[in-house]
C-alpha cells in the first residue's frame, strides 16, 4: 500500500506542488546517485506512522469546535523521532508528511541520533485568544499521550509555535504521566529545562552557514547585501545576528508584507517596532513598502527564504539576483527553481543545513536535560556552532567528490546514514 493511497488528496490547483511529492522526488534523486537498493527506498518513501486526532475545543465564546491534528513520524531508525508542530492554516497531512521526511534527513546530516517527525493543526494561531491556544495544545498533546516521550518522540516549536506551547505541551504530559518529564519537548522555557540559545538557534544556524558559504568565495559578512523574507522567530534572528556581523539587511518582509532600504535596515529598531506593533514591520518609517514577491528578486547578494514553502519556484526563479540562496524555511526552493538557480551558478544552500540549528539546539537542550546539566549561552553555541561547521564541510566535500549540487550532497550524507542503519539494523521479523 503506497501512502499516494493513505493520504488524502488535496486541492488540485494547476500550481499546485504536492510537498509530500517533492520530497519522495529528493529521496528517489539522492538515492539514484547512493545506488540505494529499491526495498530500502520503498521503506524510506513511507512514514513509519501518522496519526491525525480531532481536537475538540471550547472557544471563549462556548462554542464548541473541532480541529484537525497531525503527527507524522517518518523514521526512527537513528534514534527517537523529532521534529516541531506547525500552527499554520495551511497544514495539510501530505505538508506534515514531507516535513517529517525532511527532519529524518536533517538529523542524519547533522549527526544527531534522532529520526524525523512533525506535527501540524491547520489553524491560524491569530484568530484565537491565548485560552484557546492553551486547551487546543494540551488536548492535541493529550491525544497524542502514547504516540510521544522523551526515548519515543520529541515535539518542538515550529512555525506559530514557540517555547508558550511547549510549556503547556510539557505540563499536559508531565500531570498525565504523574511526574515531570522536561525531556518530553524541546524548545521550553529556560524555567522548565529549556536550553539557552534556542530560540536565536535557527537563525543563528543560518548565518554560520551563510558566513562558511562567503569564506568560501573569499568574502566576509561585512558589508554583504542581504534579504530576508519572513521576520517570525527564524527571519528576525537571522536578520539580528548577520546585523551585528556587519551585513546591510536591505529588505524584510512577512506575510502582511515588507520594507526595503537601499542603505540598509536598522534591525534592533525594526524588531522594537515590530514589538510595539503586533509583530507587523508594515509602516515602519525609515524604509519602504516591499512586497513578498519583490523582495525575492531584489538585486543583493545573499538571499533568505526564512517563511513558508515554494516560495521560489519555476516561475520567480530566473529573477532572482542573489549569488546565494540561503534556505532558512523548510522547502521554500522547488526543485526545478533549485536546478534553474544552480544552472546560473547561483549557490543554493539547502534548507536541512540551514536551518539545521534549531533542531542542533533541541538536541542540545535534550541532552542537558537528561544529564541534568545546564550550560551556559556561550557553550551552547560552540557545541552548535561545531557541529553546523563540521556539517557544512561535510557538504562541499560530498559535493565535490560526487560533482553534484549542495542540496544532493546534502541528501545524499543523509539519506545514506539512515540507509545505512537501516542496511545494518535488518527488517524485523
Ligand atoms: N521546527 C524546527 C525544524 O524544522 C525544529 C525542530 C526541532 O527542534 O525538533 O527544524
Amino acid at each position: 500500500m503506497s501512502l499516494a493511497s493513505v493520504l488524502p488528496l488535496e486541492a488540485a490547483s494547476p500550481a499546485y506542488i504536492c510537498p509530500f511529492d517533492q520530497a519522495c522526488s529528493y529521496l528517489e534523486a539522492a538515492a539514484k546517485e547512493l545506488r540505494l537498493d529499491r526495498g530500502i527506498i520503498e521503506i524510506l518513501s513511507h512514514p513509519r506512522k501518522v496519526v491525525t486526532v480531532s481536537v475538540p475545543v471550547k472557544l471563549d465564546s462556548g462554542e464548541i469546535q473541532v480541529v484537525a491534528g497531525h503527527r507524522v513520524q517518518h523514521s526512527d531508525v537513528l534514534g527517537p523521532y523529532k521534529g516541531g508542530i506547525r500552527y499554520h492554516p495551511a497544514v495539510t497531512l501530505r505538508e506534515v508528511s514531507a516535513l517529517a521526511m525532511l527532519m529524518t534527513w536533517k538529523c542524519a546530516l547533522l549527526g544527531i541520533p534522532y529520526g524525523g517527525a512533525k506535527g501540524g493543526i491547520a489553524i491560524d494561531p491569530k484568530r484565537y485568544s491565548v485560552g484557546e491556544l492553551e486547551r487546543i495544545s494540551r488536548r492535541y498533546i493529550s491525544e497524542l499521550i502514547k504516540d510521544i516521550g522523551p526515548s519515543v518522540d520529541i515535539p518542538a516549536p515550529d512555525m506559530g509555535t514557540s517555547a508558550r506551547e511547549m510549556a503547556w505541551m510539557m505540563d499536559t504530559y508531565s500531570v498525565n504521566v504523574g511526574h515531570a518529564v522536561p525531556g518530553v519537548v524541546t524548545g521550553k522555557p529556560l524555567s522548565v529545562g529549556g536550553s539557552r540559545g534556542r530560540e536565536m538557534a535557527t537563525g543563528r544556524g543560518a548565518m554560520i552557514i551563510v558566513r562558511e558559504a562567503l569564506a568560501d568565495q573569499g568574502k566576509s559578512l561585512a558589508g554583504v547585501r542581504v534579504a530576508i523574507q519572513g521576520f517570525g522567530n527564524v527571519g528576525s534572528a537571522a536578520a539580528e545576528l548577520l546585523y551585528e556581523a556587519g551585513a546591510k539587511i536591505i529588505a524584510v518582509s512577512n506575510s502582511a508584507g515588507g520594507v526595503f532600504s537601499q542603505d540598509g535596515l536598522d534591525i534592533p529598531k525594526l524588531k522594537a517596532y515590530a514589538a510595539e506593533n503586533r509583530k507587523s514591520i508594515v509602516g515602519y518609517p525609515q524604509a519602504v513598502a516591499i512586497s513578498n514577491a519583490d523582495l525575492l528578486t531584489l538585486p543583493c547578494d545573499v538571499l533568505i527564504p526564512a517563511a513558508l514553502e515554494n516560495q521560489i519556484t519555476e516561475e520567480n526563479a530566473n529573477q532572482v539576483q542573489a549569488q546565494i540562496v540561503a534556505e532558512a524555511a523548510n522547502g521554500p526552493v522547488t526543485l526545478e527553481a533549485s536546478l534553474s538557480l544552480e544552472a546560473r551558478g547561483v549557490t543554493v544552500l539547502p534548507d536541512i543545513l540551514a536551518n539545521a540549528g534549531g533542531v542542533v539546539v533541541s538536541y542540545l537542550e535534550w541532552v542537558q536535560g537528561l544529564s541534568y546539566l545546564f550550560w551556559d549561552e556561550e557553550r551552547v553555541n560552540r557545541e552548535m556552532e561545531h557541529l553546523m561547521v563540521q556539517a557544512y564541510h561535510q557538504v562541499i566535500q560530498q559535493s565535490k567528490k560526487r560533482q553534484v549540487s549542495l542540496r544532493l550532497a546534502a541528501y545524499t550524507l543523509g539519506v545514506g546514514r539512515v540507509a545505512q542503519a537501516l542496511t545494518d539494523r535488518g527488517l524485523y521479523p
